[in-house]
């Protein structure tokens, strides 16, 4: 055997979706598909790869990830390209190259896939992970529509059973209230200086509403008498955030306001939002788990792109996580059972026409599994058992012969001999 000498790992801050957690994802790819068509969100794909431009741009020089947690590579021919971070660029790209504006405003479109972060790995922090993320672009920017995008991305979470789901909100103004903002959090943190980590010295001078997203222990006591942002909005933001506290309350969202939400990316204006999951520590005290998911207002992307100003608004949510809080809250995500089939040949006679059979039942739509490698009754047997067969058909050198085969009920281990030519209107009956 050669011998080993490379790490046959994942990629550090990667992982395998193994078969036996299919099932979760699968179940939340189908709850996306439900809520996008309940709220008539059209599914959109972009690649993978997109220019490093469009982050710079859209995300923004001074975030974290265009700072610290992009995935850059260089083509033969010298382009600078990444893999993609976030969605929202990508999105706002799209509808802006192919026109979409045309179609009926606004579009709603939802997207699911891969993305990635050169972060640090920790559980619940994946350099590749997977987002869903509902976007509503163009036409007016209605408070609705931001309540819109909140309730789809909390539908999807309630539809995979998740309780005690809070929507933190807060606006973050506009290009007329922020800098006023900006100028009164300053003032607050001159004298603190001492009091926050490096990363928020340097945020001070680049991205200063980050100073209230900072996990650090000495920076969350630090912000606690940090002006409200609320206190500075202009008459037009105020009236926006008014809007869609509103209509959160009509539609009995639950929500709280939280001063401290901001968001790490450039592009969001006005509303943003964080959706966490309140859990019980296992010493019985009540815990903010992870964000799940995440969102806001952007009208100003499409600008910062050079495009036409659009108003626009979406979520985002993580389904690695969703996956994780699934498992960990051992939540009984239901498997459709369907009733497998799994052929046993035995013989060199058998295993022709057993092979023929598979056809045939493939041609009336229905699944068969088989072990034909397998040369012994007992073995393949086991194979049935493993794989979770109801039933199995058995074909040895007699039933050749008499053209017929056996059905076996793998739970009750009853036989009966059908003849060929019958057995897959027989099946068909019975699954
Ligand atoms: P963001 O795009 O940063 O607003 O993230 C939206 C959601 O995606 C978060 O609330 C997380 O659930 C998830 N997410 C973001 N980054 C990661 C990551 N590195 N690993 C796993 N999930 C992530």
């Amino acid at each position: 055997m050669p011998k080993k000498n490379f790490d046959l790992q994942a990629v550090k801050g990667t992982h395998d979706i193994l078969p036996q957690d299919q099932f979760i994802w699968e179940k939340i790819r189908k709850e996306i598909r439900e809520v996008a068509e309940i709220y008539s969100f059209s599914r959109i794909d972009t690649p993978i790869l997109e220019n490093l431009d469009l982050f710079k741009r859209g995300v923004g020089e001074a975030t974290d990830i265009v700072e610290k947690q992009m995935f850059v590579l260089t083509t033969k021919g010298g382009d600078k390209l990444v893999l993609r971070p976030e969605g929202t660029s990508a999105v706002a790209r799209a509808y802006a190259q192919h026109g979409l504006s045309h179609l009926s405003q606004p579009l709603k479109v939802y997207y699911e896939g891969p993305f990635f972060r050169y972060e640090n790995p920790q559980a619940g922090r994946y350099r590749q992970f997977h987002q869903v993320g509902f976007e509503v672009i163009g036409g007016e920017n209605d408070p609705i529509y931001d309540v819109q995008v909140m309730l789809a991305a909390l539908r999807l979470l309630e539809s995979v059973k998740l309780k005690n789901l809070t929507i933190h909100i807060n606006s973050i103004g506009c290009k007329v209230c922020r800098p006023i903002y900006k100028k009164h959090l300053l003032s607050y943190y001159k004298n603190k200086k001492k009091d926050i980590c490096k990363d928020c010295n340097r945020r001070m001078t680049q991205n200063p509403l980050r100073l209230l997203d900072c996990k650090e222990d000495k920076c969350e006591q630090a912000k606690k008498g940090a002006p409200n942002i609320i206190d500075d909005l202009c008459s037009v933001c105020r009236k926006h955030f008014k809007g869609v506290l509103e209509y959160a309350e009509e539609l009995k969202l639950p929500y709280q306001v939280d001063p401290f939400i901001v968001r790490g990316l450039d592009y969001y204006s006005r509303t943003v939002f964080e959706i966490f999951m309140e859990e019980t520590s296992q010493s019985g005290e009540k815990i903010t788990g992870p964000a799940l998911g995440g969102g806001g207002r952007y009208d100003f992307l499409f600008e910062s792109l050079g495009l036409k100003s659009t108003s626009a608004v979406g979520a985002g949510l993580g389904m690695d996580r969703i996956v994780d809080v699934i498992k960990s809250n051992k939540i009984n995500i239901p498997v459709k059972q369907k009733n497998k089939v799994f052929l046993i040949v035995i013989g060199i006679e058998a295993k022709k026409k057993g092979l023929e059979l598979m056809e045939e039942f493939i041609e009336a739509g229905i699944n068969i599994s088989e072990s034909m490698g397998k040369n012994s009754l007992g073995a393949q047997l086991g194979s049935a058992d493993k794989a979770g067969a109801s039933l199995a058909l058995i074909l040895g050198q007699k039933e050749v012969f008499k053209e017929s085969i056996i059905i076996r009920d793998m739970k009750t281990g009853v036989q009966e001999t059908v003849l060929l030519k019958k057995v897959v209107a027989e099946i068909k009956k019975r699954i």
